[in-house]
């Protein structure tokens, strides 16, 4: 698909417009990939970070931030509690960090988290990805030969004036990419994904980030609206973020949808973020073409302390709670849920020759 295609896909507005693109991606979505949701209980670890991402709540300049890392052990707990509600994968994530203890807390809890989530349901243990950030190649082959086998690194905008406006020097797009290709190389089932309607953002900026995802070849994609977080210095644009609200969800699902019939096998997740701006967010991004949803599995006492954005659904319900409100939200879109299953991404087998 050319860059102009996906523009096309993208500036859908009008209802008729609107509900041609989203059948058009759905029926490839069914097509390709089937037509089940695959769960992958989200469990938040840590919220301790060395960047200083503009956008970002939990950015290492926010002192009013209380900082956090779960022990060893109640991540474990928490993704055998995943395995208990039938999950099948977990997705670990935290702020950035690059020290020793972090790098060792990740190894040691893949490596057990492997071993005791075995079961008759899951022979091979829950499925693992990590969302972590930044490492070095060394690194990244630790975390894989520990036994997780997705990563996920949003590279959040491909535009390179934005990125650069967004991040400051320490945090470069080049080295973004750099560390998919080796998490490729590693053998990782890679995803990436961006985030929508950042000020400053066009249609055409984000053309070009369904390309970049096709270029690099990712397994699997991660995008949502940008939200403001008010202890951010990008708590500027609160009124004017907040007059596009509609607008910049109505794209988010377009966007959903145009990766979906450029990319075809990959797996694409309906995140939190979209439910933050309207309540059934997430079953409108499965009904866009998303085949991913990511239970919150955060324990309660530190949920509200990972705020990347102001308005963060489900902070207050238990776990338990979350399960049932998505498998009845699920069921309300008439897809079926796949239980105990890892839910890996078509796309990887087809791009390494793996079976499934
Ligand atoms: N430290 C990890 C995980 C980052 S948090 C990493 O570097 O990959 C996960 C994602 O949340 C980010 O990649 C970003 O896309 C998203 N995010 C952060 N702040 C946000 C905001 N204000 N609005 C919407 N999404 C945000």
């Amino acid at each position: 698909m050319t860059s102009n295609e996906i523009f096309d896909l993208l500036s859908a507005r009008s209802p008729a417009d609107i509900e041609s693109l989203r059948t058009q991606a759905y029926q490839v979505m069914v097509d390709h990939v089937g037509s089940e949701v695959y769960f992958r209980g989200l469990v938040e670890f840590s919220n301790e970070c060395i960047f200083d991402c503009s956008y970002c709540g939990i950015r290492k300049s926010n002192t009013a931030v209380e900082r956090y890392c779960l022990s060893k052990d109640e991540i474990i707990e928490t993704a055998l509690w995943c395995a208990r509600q039938g999950y099948g994968s977990i997705v670990l994530q935290s702020g950035q960090q690059s020290n020793r203890e972090f790098i060792e807390l990740i190894v040691g809890g893949v490596q057990q988290i492997k071993q005791r989530s075995r079961s008759s349901v899951l022979p091979h243990g829950l499925g693992i990805t990590l969302s972590v950030g930044e490492q070095s190649k060394e690194t990244y082959r630790r975390f894989f030969d520990a036994g997780a086998h997705r990563y996920l690194l949003r590279v959040e905008t491909t535009a390179k004036e934005l990125f650069e406006k967004f991040h400051g020097p320490e945090k470069t797009l080049q080295r973004r990419v750099t560390c998919l290709e080796t998490m490729k190389k590693t053998g990782f089932q890679v995803g990436t994904g961006v985030m929508i309607g950042l000020p400053g953002q066009t249609l055409n900026d984000l053309a070009n980030d369904i390309l970049f995802f096709k270029d690099i070849d990712a397994d699997m994609i991660g995008m949502g609206p940008y939200l403001v977080h008010h202890e951010t210095p990008m708590n500027g644009y609160r009124d004017e973020i907040a007059e596009r609200k509609n607008e910049i969800f109505q794209l988010s699902l377009n966007m959903i949808a145009a990766t979906r019939i450029a990319l075809k096998d990959v797996n694409i997740a309906a995140t939190t973020a979209l439910q933050t701006i309207d309540q059934k967010g997430r079953e409108m991004g499965l009904m866009y073409g998303a085949n991913v949803i990511m239970p919150q599995a955060t324990p309660r006492h530190v949920r509200n302390k990972y705020l990347l954005y102001d308005g963060k659904p489900c902070v207050d319900e238990s776990a338990a709670d979350c399960a049932a409100c998505l498998e009845q939200r699920i069921a309300a879109t008439g897809r079926a849920i796949a239980w105990n299953s890892w839910g890996d991404p078509c796309h990887f087998f087809t791009r390494t020759g793996n079976q499934d």
